[in-house]
C-alpha cells in the first residue's frame, strides 16, 4: 500500500501522481475522447457545442449537422437559422451557432481552410478558449500542450490531491498548471480522458464508490469523499482528508 504523508512534498506528490497514472493506464488503457468526429474541424465544432451540454447529446446532433455542414466552407455558407435548428438541443444554440459559423469563417479567412495547429492560433477563433484548444491539440493532432480540465478532471484532481494551488474545483488554470507539474508531458491528453472515465464510472460527483476504487490507496479522500465539500477551498479539503487519513 502506498502511504500518503500528511506533509507530502513535491517529490512525494510526483511519485504518487505517477502511481495514479500507472493505475489509470491499467484501468482504462483505451481512454479517449467521447465525442464523435471525422476531422480536426469536426472535433473543434463538436467541442464548442459540448459546452454546458453532454457528449451523448452532442453525438446525437453532429451526425446530422456534419452530413451537410462538416467542412469549414459548408458550415460558413449555411443559413444561421438552419444551423440554430440543427444544434438546438445542445443549449445556448444562438450563441453556439454564431461561434461555430464564426470559427468556420475564420478558418477559411485566416488559416487557408485548415484548423490551425497551435494553441495561440486556435484561441483566436470565435468560441474557442484554452480548454477547447487543448482538446483539439491533444486529441485531433496528438500534441500534448496542456491538460483539459473539465468538471470531472477538476473534481478528481482535487479529491486525489493532485492540485494544491487551486482555490476550488473550477479553478481550471491552476489545476492544469499543477497537473502539468506532476505528470510527464506525453501523458497529458491521456490523463484527462482517463480521469473523465474514472469520474463517470467510479468517482461520480453524487456518489464516489471509494470501496471499489482501485485508486483508493493513493487517494487522500478515500472513504470520506462524499462528506467533503469539494467546492470549498482545495487546501481545506486536502488538509481535512489528510488529517482523517493519518488519524
Ligand atoms: S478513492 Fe474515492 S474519492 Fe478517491 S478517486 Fe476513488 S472514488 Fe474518488
Amino acid at each position: 500500500m502506498h502511504k500518503i504523508s500528511p506533509k507530502e512534498n513535491e517529490t512525494g506528490r510526483k511519485k504518487r501522481a505517477g502511481l495514479i497514472l500507472k493505475e489509470l493506464r491499467k484501468l482504462y488503457p483505451d481512454a479517449d475522447c467521447a465525442l464523435h468526429y471525422r476531422s480536426p474541424f469536426q472535433l473543434l465544432i463538436a467541442t464548442i457545442l459540448s459546452a454546458q451540454s453532454t457528449d451523448e447529446t452532442i453525438n446525437k446532433i453532429t451526425p446530422v449537422l456534419f452530413a451537410k455542414h462538416g467542412t469549414p466552407k459548408a458550415l460558413a455558407a449555411a443559413s444561421r437559422e438552419k444551423i440554430e435548428e440543427l444544434i438546438h438541443a445542445s443549449g445556448f444554440f444562438r450563441q453556439k451557432a454564431k461561434s461555430i459559423q464564426g470559427a468556420a469563417q475564420a478558418i477559411l479567412d485566416d488559416f487557408g481552410g485548415k484548423v490551425p495547429e497551435t494553441i495561440e492560433d486556435l484561441i483566436t477563433l470565435p468560441g474557442v478558449a484554452r480548454k477547447t484548444a487543448n482538446v483539439v491539440m491533444g486529441t485531433a493532432f496528438g500534441k500534448n500542450v496542456g491538460v483539459v480540465v473539465d468538471t470531472h478532471v477538476g473534481r478528481l484532481s482535487t479529491l486525489l490531491a493532485m492540485t494544491w494551488r487551486s482555490k476550488d474545483t473550477k479553478d481550471a488554470v491552476k489545476i492544469e498548471r499543477d497537473l502539468m507539474e506532476v505528470i510527464p508531458q506525453q501523458h497529458w491528453t491521456y490523463l484527462s480522458h482517463a480521469l473523465i472515465f474514472h469520474g463517470r464510472q467510479v468517482c461520480s460527483a453524487r456518489k464516489p464508490d471509494c470501496e471499489n476504487c482501485s485508486l483508493a490507496n493513493l487517494c487522500p479522500s478515500a472513504g470520506i469523499a462524499e462528506s467533503l465539500a469539494i467546492n470549498t477551498k482545495t487546501q481545506a479539503t486536502t488538509k481535512k482528508a489528510k488529517k482523517s487519513k493519518s488519524a
